[in-house]
């Protein structure tokens, strides 16, 4: 692997001392995903290909405003145990290890922290970490996804807008997810096994394609609503798609780490 000047591993204690220094300073990128399967037709490597790749063509067109941490590969997962392969930490773990981790780049000086997560289930877990940084810090540290699977509120109305499998259609190994796969690593796709797999509830108040708002969270054990670790429709994916929804990602994503670091960090006032 070349050096890329956005991953926050490859500079020196140098660099990292001189990014802190600058005004204004990098964005830094936490990001945590998961190995679980995906589906007959991709590989488990699928949430950490997703973010990983994401992330590098955020890092290179932010062209210094963002510094990106190696991916934690592994997340809350036990209610995906049920399928061969997938790798499970227990949400105190997974909640020590990445809070941190955060913590351990503002103790450096970093002011702005993104947690980017690339598996639904560690989504909570991603937003007490940052909140755990922000008590133990005083940081501006906050929780996103570049997944919109597993939270679409980046792009939803593209996302709304040009799938095609319709209610349902994505949430896990589902249309979105694939057609990401088909765009950045289709030797890890056989779509001769992609499938449409919709065995979640839709009720009037709760329902799992991610798109839509459900009025609660609940998750399941995977095993006892999908036949083959698919949420979605897995055949309604293209290549095509999944470039559209890439391009759209980075170009929002890049303008919303911008923002970010704008956000001023105010004193604390003791009342007492
Ligand atoms: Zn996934």
């Amino acid at each position: 692997m070349p050096r890329h000047p956005w991953r926050y591993d490859h500079l020196t204690w140098l660099e990292i001392k001189a990014a802190v220094a600058r005004d204004p300073q990098p964005v830094v990128a936490v990001p945590i995903g998961a190995v679980e399967d995906h589906g007959p037709h991709m590989a488990i490597s699928t949430d950490n290909d997703i973010l990983e790749d994401v992330l590098a063509e955020c890092g290179r067109r932010a062209a210094g405003d963002l510094l990106v941490l190696p991916v934690i590969p592994f997340g809350l997962d036990e209610h995906h145990m049920d399928f061969p392969g997938t790798i499970a930490i227990d949400m105190e773990t997974t909640l020590a290890y990445l809070s941190q981790t955060a913590i351990s780049v503002a103790r450096h000086g970093f002011t702005h922290i993104l947690i980017v997560n690339g598996h639904g289930s560690n989504q909570s877990i991603c937003d007490l970490a940052a909140r755990k940084c922000v008590i133990a810090t005083g940081t501006v540290c906050a929780a996103t996804t570049v997944n919109a699977a597993v939270s679409p509120a980046l792009v939803q109305d593209v996302l709304d807008a040009e799938r095609k499998g319709g209610w349902g259609s994505v949430g896990h190994a589902c249309e979105y997810e694939t057609a990401m796969m088909l765009h950045l690593h289709p030797e890890r796709v056989d779509m001769s096994k992609a499938d449409r797999d919709i065995g979640q509830l839709k009720l009037t108040y709760f329902n799992w394609d991610h798109p839509e708002p459900s009025a609660y969270t609940w998750q399941d054990w995977w095993s006892r609503f999908s036949r083959e670790g698919i949420c979605g429709d897995a055949a309604a994916a293209t290549a095509e798609f999944g470039k559209r929804m890439m391009d759209v990602t980075v170009e929002r994503f890049v303008a919303m780490v911008r923002e970010f670091r704008t956000i001023a960090i105010r004193p604390r006032v003791d009342h007492h």
